[in-house]
């Protein structure tokens, strides 16, 4: 605190705000609206407003928000697009600023370095530092509302990272995003996967020759539109002001009831399905009731999640499995495909593709070292007759004309026929999967089809229960025609 001598030429004002970002801005323009008589100023360290918005120049920068909650209640968004790049929200920020004012009272330059209260005089004493001239002030306020955001604009968080003073390519953080950093044509790692690296990162592939997010915890991710239609047609019918702030409400209580089913699911599915990271708990479970056997797949997209690259790590981690389960006294049987595939395999064309026999089979050799010791049993495709069934009606609706009436077909009538060439061509994929040349020195491997369930004993009865079980045996006998290695696995 100055002493009283000096207290005279101490400036003072009713309220200091430190910061002008969308929070010192929004403060000074209801002090200004609702204590107008209030003397006030805004201290902020850097030489221009916007504070977050200003400050972030990465590629794609843009909000996660919805402008019509993350925007002022008095000051109406007009654009189109509710989640909104860094530019159009300074812009916005800056407009609130003239409009209402504000602009004569923000202190470029001024960073205050500390602050201390005294109750006696009831006021606090501001410290400030101007960073252009070096110069030091002091201020005295009644009230300080700090709005300087919530992290350090000197120097974002960067964790250490072990080697990487051997690394000879630029290290850059979101936060100083050199504006010449040419990644054109490079291999870019984003590490970590929260809202900054899901903006980063699309934006950057159109540019760089391959861009990896290394991603430590998963996020939790709803994909919006960046248009909502729903507040373009308020304004548009009610008036900008009614149209936003009915918008405005209907957002507030989307994302309440968003928070609100998160708080009472915080984990909507559990993970009690996710038997990745609870293997030894679900083959414990196993062991301790008394059974001998564990059957789990290894997944493709894991193993190869661009085509030709081969993840060393997840083989590790499913030959640790059957390391697990030998250790608990089970059997391991290993399943190469269980209705997923990769992305890039679906993108490819799917099992329609002239290759995806050839695939399956890069894969089975891929994953070889995973079951090629320690597996009695291997199946190669789990089921194939559903798949062959369903893949033609999973098509159509993903290209835009979902099977009409398909609900009502699958309660009535159960599945559909398996479409032929699909069927040939997975009977052709797990043929190649059991040639392929490190599977032949491992175990016996086969598809298991799967018997449609029937609901009732009459509908066991009926002759389409006779062509269900024809084909059945079908599959196994075109299945096992494949050499003395194939041979069809249980039925799951
Ligand atoms: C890339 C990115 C995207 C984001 N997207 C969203 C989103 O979509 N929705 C959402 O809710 N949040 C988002 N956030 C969080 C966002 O920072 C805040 O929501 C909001 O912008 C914070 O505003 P603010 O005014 O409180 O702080 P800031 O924007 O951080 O502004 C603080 C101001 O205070 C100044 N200051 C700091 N210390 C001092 C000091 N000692 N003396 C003087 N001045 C000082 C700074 O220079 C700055 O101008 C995002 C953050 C980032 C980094």
């Amino acid at each position: 605190m100055p002493p009283s001598s000096a207290r005279s030429s101490v400036e003072h004002l009713n309220v200091l705000i430190v910061g002008a970002g969308i929070s010192g801005i929004g403060a000074a323009r209801y002090l200004k609206t609702e204590l107008p008589s209030k003397s006030f100023a805004i201290l902020e360290a850097r030489r221009a407003s916007g504070g977050t918005w200003d400050l972030f120049r990465y590629p794609g920068i843009r909000s996660d928000s919805d402008l019509h909650t993350f925007g002022y209640e008095f000051k109406p968004w007009r654009d189109e697009q509710s989640i909104a790049d860094a530019p159009r929200i300074l812009d916005y920020l800056r407009q609130a600023a003239t409009e209402n004012g504000i602009d004569a009272h923000v202190r470029d330059h001024h960073k205050v370095l500390g602050a201390s209260w005294s109750s006696d005089e009831a006021r606090w004493t501001v410290e400030v530092e101007r960073d252009d001239t070096g110069e030091r002030t002091t201020l005295t306020c009644g009230w300080l509302f700090c709005a300087g955001g919530y992290y350090r604009y000197d120097e974002g968080f960067t964790p250490r990272f072990e080697g990487l003073d051997r690394f000879e390519g630029p290290v850059v953080h979101p936060q100083h995003w050199p504006q010449d950093l040419d990644y054109a044509g490079k291999r870019v790692v984003v590490i970590g996967s929260g809202a900054t690296a899901v903006t980063l990162v699309p934006s950057m592939a159109g540019t760089a020759a391959h861009v990896t997010m290394l991603q430590r915890t998963p996020t939790y991710v709803m994909p919006i539109p960046r248009a909502d239609v729903v507040a373009n047609a308020l304004k548009k019918y009610l008036g900008l002001r009614r149209g936003y702030a009915l918008s405005r409400r209907k957002n507030i209580a989307q994302q309440r009831l968003v928070w609100s089913f998160c708080r009472r699911f915080p984990k909507p599915s559990g993970d009690a399905c996710d038997s990745f990271h609870r293997w030894p708990e679900d083959m414990d479970l196993l062991a301790g009731l008394g059974f001998t056997d564990y059957r789990f797949s290894i997944e493709w997209a894991r193993i190869e999640p661009a085509p030709g690259e081969i993840s060393r790590a997840a083989i590790d981690h499913y030959r640790r499995m059957i390391e697990g389960a030998h250790q608990r006294g089970l059997r391991p049987l290993v399943t190469l495909h269980h209705f997923t595939t990769p992305r890039w395999f679906a993108a490819r064309g799917s099992w329609y593709a002239e290759d995806a026999a050839d695939r399956l089979a890069r894969f089975a050799e891929a994953a070889a070292p995973i079951y090629a010791d320690g597996v009695d049993h291997l199946c190669t495709v789990n089921e194939p007759n559903i798949v062959a069934a369903l893949l033609p009606i999973l098509a159509q609706a993903s290209a835009g004309a979902p099977a009409k009436g398909l609900p009502e077909q699958l309660v009535s009538t159960g599945l559909p026929e398996p479409d032929a060439h699909l069927t040939e061509a997975l009977i052709r994929a797990h043929r190649r999967a059991v040639e392929a040349p490190t599977r032949r020195t491992c175990a016996p491997a086969g598809p298991s089809p799967s018997r449609p369930v029937k609901r009732s004993r009459a509908r066991r009865r009926s002759p389409r229960s006779t062509a269900v079980r024809a084909r059945m045996s079908s599959w196994r006998r075109r299945a096992t025609t494949t050499g003395s290695a194939s041979r069809p696995t249980p039925a799951s």
